[in-house]
C-alpha cells in the first residue's frame, strides 16, 4: 500500500495527445501543441492523397 503520486486528479483524467501520447494541454486539447495539431491534420490531408504503401500491392512483374 503506497502513497499515490501528488498528481491532482484532474490532471491525470487528461486524455493524452494521440499524436505523441504525451499530456494534452487545454490551449491544444486534445493535443498537447499546436505541433501534434498540425501533425494530425496533416496525417488526415494527407491520407487523402497518399496512401501509406505498407502493404505489398498485388503487382505482377514482380516476380
Ligand atoms: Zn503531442
Amino acid at each position: 500500500m503506497s502513497a499515490p503520486p501528488c498528481v491532482p486528479p484532474a490532471m491525470r483524467r487528461r486524455p493524452p495527445c494521440p499524436v505523441c501520447g504525451r499530456e494534452s494541454t487545454p490551449e491544444h486539447r486534445p493535443f498537447c501543441s499546436a505541433r501534434c495539431k498540425d501533425v494530425d491534420l496533416a496525417r488526415w490531408l494527407g491520407g487523402r492523397y497518399v496512401v501509406a504503401g505498407d502493404e505489398p500491392a498485388a503487382e505482377p512483374g514482380a516476380d
